[in-house]
């Protein structure tokens, strides 16, 4: 059995100290010292913006090994390629997001990137529309099943985003969902996609939403995840980055575009989500409350399974507990 998926035994990182990644903020408090496996994992929180992150935080070359060899194996049980379920999962989650793009653009043949693209979903439908559609992920496997996918001529590359190496000001929108939360720099990959969008193009943004979840905890954290955003620091780390809010979906579900020497015009409290996330990330969890929490996921789990929607909801509402959407585990 792979060893990162039994309790207790170390991930093997050595990692190394950072200060916040959205912030630059060195003053942080230590909230959980385990993960979700019952590993061993420290994850702090950023007392100036509310951002929760790995520290130490892997670095950048054992990151690459592991998203490269290790990640879908690991998290998806995706020794050679994505599982059924997971295709079908992803290909109705396509649909919505095409929708999603194609409401907030015009145009009949728009230039797309899908910043971390897995299995290639989201690029197989956008080019399914006629649009001249890339992507591009670093791990081997997906990488290789989303090339070979389709019988489309697309651009698919199997390379992480500091070697992706597309001309600036070429895409009309970049999505990127889900993704930004297992990068340890993510104001240097949002200013990658700021060279890469044009200037009247979009970003579609969406990560996980730590506040969205009805029982808070070490439950949430995994080494994959090295970031947990909440609204506010997520439209701060895009705000540093040179973009601003064009409307907000769902929580931390965005669509932004170049600020371009424009204000953002969300309103942001980095302080008081940093207090709202302390309070309810360190608050003991009772054994009744975390028993009652998965058995109602199963429960979930299992009327989806039977009930098998054809476009499921896309986004989670960040007042229910919809975090088996938000971040799927497989
Ligand atoms: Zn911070």
């Amino acid at each position: 059995m792979h060893r990162n998926i039994l309790p207790f035994i170390p991930y093997r990182f050595k990692g190394e100290a950072v200060a916040c990644p959205v912030c630059s903020s060195h003053q942080h408090k230590t909230v959980a010292r385990m993960d979700r496996r019952l590993k061993p994992l420290t994850t702090v929180m950023c007392e100036e913006c509310g951002l929760f992150y790995s520290n130490p935080m892997p670095t950048a070359d054992e990151l690459a090994t592991y998203y490269q060899k290790e990640y879908r194996k690991d998290y998806q049980l995706a020794r050679f390629r994505p599982s059924n379920k997971h295709i079908r999962k992803k290909q109705n989650e396509a649909k919505a997001r095409y929708a999603v793009i194609r409401q907030a653009l015009t145009g009949n043949t728009l230039s797309l990137l899908d910043f971390g693209c897995g299995s290639g979903e989201l690029v197989h439908e956008c080019a399914m529309h006629g649009h001249d559609a890339h992507g591009f992920e670093p791990g081997a496997t997906y990488a290789s099943f989303a090339q070979q996918a389709s019988h489309l001529k697309i651009d698919i590359r199997g390379t992480d985003y500091q070697s992706a190496d597309y001309a600036a000001q070429h895409f009309d929108a970049i999505t990127m969902l889900h993704v930004l939360e297992h990068i340890p720099n993510p104001i240097a990959a949002l200013k990658k996609a700021h060279e890469w969008l044009k200037d009247d193009g979009i970003l579609y943004i969406e990560v996980p939403n730590m506040q969205g979840y009805e029982l808070k905890g070490f439950e949430h954290f995994h080494f994959a995840h090295v970031l947990g955003f909440s609204r506010d620091n997520l439209i701060e780390a895009l705000r540093r980055a040179g973009f601003r809010v064009r409307s907000e979906i769902d929580g931390t579900s965005i669509l932004a575009e170049k600020a371009l020497g424009r204000e953002c015009t969300a309103p942001i409290d980095l302080k008081a989500t940093a207090a709202q996330n302390l309070h309810d990330y360190t608050a003991p969890i009772s054994l009744y409350a975390y028993a009652r929490y998965h058995l109602a996921r199963l429960l979930r789990r299992l009327t989806r399974t039977q009930a098998k929607p054809a476009i499921p909801a896309r986004s989670p509402s960040p007042a229910k507990d919809t975090g088996k959407l938000a971040c799927p585990r497989l």
